[in-house]
């Protein structure tokens, strides 16, 4: 039955990238849209908040994907951006051991920074050509394969990849990247410690758990890293800009409350009103979707493929303006720590200062800071007063900066402007079930046929974002948007 005229073709909930780039391809094709997003701007995880002359990225601040054919690159031609990125090189300062180890974009330069960790630089050598071409081929497979395959014909694309590329595949996904890692770099427990909290902030997870493909994937990340001028949401705003222009709606503030079936297609109730639709795509987490549906009877299945995925991370975030009195090499940290609080679940602290010259985000002579760490929901969900709460997040906060103060030219008049977020935070700001955030972290040893792809049960609707393949990170849902705006658009 086709739906009537009064009929959206497509309702998106969410305008995190991931909504905001499915709605623009859309809209784009000439198909009736109406983006919803709960919140009073877009960009979700990689959105901003604004106080007192500052534009503080809340969560994500990096970029990558900009390279030939990869997904922001696309996105960017496609909509012909007017935001500024720029490479930054090196993508990363690591602080550890007393010591600065840059990590620099061209290979030859990092392994000599990482030459003193490590036994034998020739072997150390192979290993980043390894990640480096690793990367690509596996780039290469995400861009150019079906990421959730439809049917038995995608499966078919899979084997015209050819057997070497199959077997890396499956073995990617099999093995996990520590058992890529030589026997001798691994002797090095700072090479190990440096490895895995770059892994754990680029793939979510510690090299013994990450699946090779992910884990080379993560590494290679910040071979290839830009700094979003004006702020990390600058495209995902442009994106709903594009959206009006070609005549779709977006509309903020206006949180999807409830979804139900209707004659020829489903019924949004939201908090503004209600509105019918052919499909909806849901560009929220896979938890949020299934209470969404609530009475409806995909519901359940969606419910058991949600809680099958296990626990994810959340993070804590300290945003701050502040004045170095020193000027301070780079625009990306990452801080070893020890003796964190127990509810720092990570051994360090990633550190995005803004531009020097980035008016958009902090007033002359100032920066805005993003601080992030991974965190767990438990610990922040149990009952607590309102005041226990602040004394946690007091506490958190003079942890964050008594680290900095280590490592960075700041005293006590440098900070002008300080909050901690918490998992709550993410809740309340994102809604994101359990403040979940990062997607879904993967495990070595196991295809990734269980995870969500952007099929859900129900017709007509569909699944993207960070809890659907291929995963988290902005350039990781966009192009699982792309990927679903294709088959869409046919
Ligand atoms: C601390 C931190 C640091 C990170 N660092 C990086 C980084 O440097 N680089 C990188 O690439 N990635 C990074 N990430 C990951 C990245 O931010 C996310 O994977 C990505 O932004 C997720 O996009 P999304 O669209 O899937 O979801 P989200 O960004 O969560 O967007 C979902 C949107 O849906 C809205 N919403 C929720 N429920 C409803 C509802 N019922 N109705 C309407 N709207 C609703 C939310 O308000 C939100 O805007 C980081 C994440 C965190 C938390």
């Amino acid at each position: 039955m086709s739906a009537p005229s009064h009929f959206e073709d497509v309702v998106v909930i969410g305008a995190g990238y991931a909504g905001a780039t499915a709605a623009a391809y859309l809209t784009k094709a000439g198909r009736r849209v109406t983006l919803l997003e709960g919140h009073a701007t877009p960009g979700g995880c990689a959105g901003f908040f604004k106080r007192n002359g500052f534009s503080f990225d809340v969560g994500a601040t990096t970029l990558n994907g900009l390279g030939e054919g990869l997904p922001l690159a696309r996105l960017s031609e496609d909509f012909q951006f007017e935001s500024k990125f720029e490479k930054v090189d090196p993508a990363v300062h690591i602080h550890m051991d007393g010591q600065v180890v840059k990590r620099f974009t061209d290979i030859d330069s990092w392994s000599s920074e990482l030459a003193p960790l490590v036994e034998d630089r020739s072997e150390l050598l192979s290993f980043l050509h390894t990640v480096e071409r690793k990367s690509e081929e596996f780039w290469q497979i995400a861009t150019g394969y079906p990421l959730s395959p439809y049917g038995i014909s995608d499966y078919f694309k899979y084997v015209g990849m050819g057997p070497s590329r199959l077997f890396s595949l499956l073995g990617g996904f099999l093995s996990s990247i520590e058992s890529r890692i030589p026997e001798r770099l691994k002797r090095s427990p700072q090479f190990m410690r440096l490895v895995n909290e770059l892994l754990l902030i680029s793939a979510q997870g510690y090299a013994d758990k990450c699946p090779a493909v992910v884990g080379f994937l993560g590494l290679g990340y910040m071979s290839d890293m830009y700094y979003p001028w004006g702020g990390i949401s600058s495209m995902a705003d442009e994106l709903c800009h594009k959206i009006k222009s070609y005549g779709g709606s977006v509309s903020f503030n206006d949180p999807a409350r409830s979804v139900k079936s209707v004659p020829g297609g489903y019924e949004v109730q939201s908090r503004k009103g209600s509105l019918q639709t052919r499909a909806i795509v849901f560009a929220v987490p896979i938890w949020n979707v299934a209470e969404l549906l609530g009475e409806m009877p995909v519901a359940t299945k969606v419910d058991d493929k949600a809680s099958k995925q296990g626990e994810c991370w959340s993070a804590i975030t300290a945003t701050m303006g502040l004045r170095f009195i020193r000027p301070v090499e780079g625009l990306y940290h990452q801080v070893h720590i020890q003796n964190a609080p127990p509810e720092v679940h990570s051994g360090s602290l990633f550190v995005s200062v803004s531009h020097p010259d980035d008016r958009e985000r902090a007033p002359e002579g100032f920066r805005s800071v993003t601080v992030s760490t991974h965190a767990q929901w438990v610990d922040f969900s149990h009952e607590r007063t309102t005041e226990e709460y602040q004394q946690q997040k007091q506490r958190l906060g003079q942890y964050i900066l008594d680290q900095l103060k280590g490592h960075f030219p700041i005293d006590e008049e440098s900070v002008v402007e300080f909050r901690i977020g918490t998992p709550r935070t993410f809740n309340r700001f994102t809604r994101r079930y359990n403040g979940w955030v990062g997607g879904i972290p993967w495990k070595a040893g196991s295809l990734p046929l269980g995870r969500p792809g952007y099929r859900l049960p129900g017709k007509e609707l569909y699944l993207i974002g960070d809890t659907a393949l291929p995963g988290q990170g902005v350039s990781g849902v966009v192009l699982g948007a792309q990927s679903l705006a294709d088959r869409l658009l046919g």
